[in-house]
């Protein structure tokens, strides 16, 4: 049986650092569970579908064919064959993102996907309810944290290059995906009771990937 390792946490937390770092010393494939809802958004921006839209929304997840592949040792988002990862890390997808992975019928969809993922091979699936709802059986559990303002100023720079971003409005829209996160009624961002809590505000990912296989391993 696969062995999985989860990381949820809020944005920014570091957690597509980390656990692309962690597969990689494991050995393992890295989920980026993230893409999959940024991946329903650009569906939904393409065909002109709100999160409102009920029969819209049935269409778009009735349709749905994400795909992940490695390419040149980088994990891509495929829709339909069509290589997506380069259109879902915009402000706005990344907002429609939010307020659509609050909608039943796109978690269930997702979650069904996951879970053959994760019955393929030993992966680190990083997200918000991995531990709690994907994969409640998951055999190490993270719950990543850091405080807002570094969070907010790692992603500023991460997405440094597109001028039209200030570190103010990276942190509010932060904040507001971080509140729609905790507050949705279904699969709200929480650490499962049994997940180990790690703080990355002042530490780098290589010290946080050591103290995560040091848990492992133990
Ligand atoms: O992790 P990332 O920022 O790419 O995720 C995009 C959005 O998808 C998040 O704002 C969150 O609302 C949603 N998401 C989720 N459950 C997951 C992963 C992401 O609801 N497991």
């Amino acid at each position: 049986k696969p062995l999985l390792i989860t990381i949820d946490g809020p944005a920014g937390a570091g957690k597509t650092t980390v656990s692309r770092a962690l597969a990689d010393r494991l050995g393992y494939t890295y989920v980026d569970t993230g893409a999959l809802y940024r991946g329903v958004a650009r569906e939904m921006r393409v065909r002109q579908v709100d999160p409102e839209d009920e029969k819209g929304l049935a269409r778009v997840l009735a349709d749905l064919d994400l795909r992940f592949v490695r390419r040149d040792r980088v994990l891509r988002l495929l829709s339909a064959g069509v290589d997506i990862t380069g259109e879902i890390r915009n402000p706005e997808i990344t907002m429609l993102a939010s307020v659509a992975s609050a909608r039943p019928e796109v978690r269930r969809a997702l979650l069904a996907l996951q879970r053959r993922l994760g019955a393929e091979k030993s992966a680190v699936f990083e997200g918000r309810d991995m531990g709690t709802v994907v994969f409640p059986d998951a055999d190490v559990k993270f719950f990543l944290i850091a405080d807002l303002h570094v969070r907010a100023r790692r992603r500023y720079l991460e997405l440094a290059g597109d001028p039209g971003l200030s570190l103010e409005q990276v942190e509010k829209d932060m904040q507001k995906r971080d509140a729609n996160d905790a507050g949705r009624s279904i699969a709200p961002l929480k650490a499962a009771d049994d997940a180990v809590y790690i703080d990355s505000t002042s530490r780098g990912a290589t010290a946080v990937v050591d103290e995560m296989m040091a848990v492992i391993r133990d």
